[in-house]
């Protein structure tokens, strides 16, 4: 009696464990297989299946010119301020996505991270699942140099700040950002010490805020041809996705510098196409992209 005692319970045991083999090797193969820097924490709320939907998308992206970039000119177009709007249909965003995915390229949206609190993540998730990258914004949008509240905080204060960005967007969309641009633009040292901190490169733009795309007043023709003015084999390029007008001026972008030999990447692609290693990317100063000629990171340190 008590050997087919023992003997059941060797058998249950030998079921439990071939069960929890089977969990773990799972987890790892689908965290493995992640190219987006998708995580698979327990924290966040992204089903597993999600995770898996991005990943087989993100294959289909993968088209011939990835395979041989060197072969082209390189841009990162990228779009601040986003989730603008709170659903994934129609709005100038989702424009944006659908143009840069016809021209088989994709770009970077920087995030507000606030705005996920009032628009929710649904144009992220949308945005993630075309192939794009989400860069960190900020959590409130303060700039150390036109905001008084940003101008007076210390490096702890910044960091808070980015941090909270950093993990509203890993927490609800999953995604790990990789690059940070300051809000404005605008930079000091408690801010570099802050980015350092949190081991984010910091982003500018090619034309800094020249193209001024926010403003109303400037026409989609204008956009279009200051884009075009400060384009370059690597260059990083500065826009918002929350207005008509850069939607419209980026269908003729693309049209324009595609038939130009440009290939549309995001900022982490473009830094690793031109072969530059990230964890050598330099801090403490601003990138706005990859010099053609010495193949070196282009910094700026004023702004
Ligand atoms: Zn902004």
């Amino acid at each position: 009696m008590k050997k087919s005692i023992s003997l059941i319970l060797l058998v249950i045991l030998l079921i439990l464990t071939a069960g929890c083999g089977q969990v773990d090797s799972d987890g790892g193969s689908v965290s493995s297989n992640n190219s987006l820097g998708l995580n698979n924490s327990s924290e966040t709320s992204k089903p597993t299946s999600s995770v898996e939907n991005v990943s087989s998308k993100e294959d289909t992206l993968v088209d011939d010119w990835r395979t041989h970039p060197e072969d082209y000119k390189l841009i990162a177009l990228t779009y601040d301020d986003a989730p603008s709007f709170s659903d994934a249909t129609g709005n100038s965003t989702v424009k944006i996505i659908d143009t840069l995915n016809r021209y088989e390229g994709r770009g970077t949206l920087f995030v507000i991270g606030n705005k996920l609190t009032t628009n929710g993540d649904a144009l992220l998730k949308f945005a993630v699942d075309k192939g794009f990258e989400l860069g960190n914004h900020t959590y409130s949008h303060k700039s150390v140099s036109t905001s008084e509240v940003g101008k007076n905080w210390t490096a702890t204060e910044n960091l808070d700040d980015f941090k909270r960005c950093q993990d509203i967007v890993e927490t609800w969309t999953g995604v790990k950002m990789k690059y940070l641009r300051p809000a404005g633009v605008h930079a000091n040292e408690a801010l570099y010490e802050a980015a350092k901190g949190l081991g984010l490169p910091c982003i500018s733009g090619n034309c800094k805020s020249a193209v001024s795309d926010y403003k109303s007043d400037v026409s989609a023709e204008m956009i279009v041809e200051r884009v075009l003015d400060n384009a370059f084999d690597g260059a990083i390029i500065l826009l918002h996705g929350n207005n008509t007008r850069t939607a419209e001026a980026t269908e003729r972008i693309c049209d324009i510098l595609y038939n130009e030999g440009y290939r549309f990447c995001t900022v982490d692609e473009l830094f690793r196409f031109k072969g530059l290693d990230y964890d050598n990317l330099p801090s403490g100063v601003m990138l706005y992209g990859v010099d053609p000629v010495t193949g070196e990171p282009i910094v700026e340190k004023e702004y």
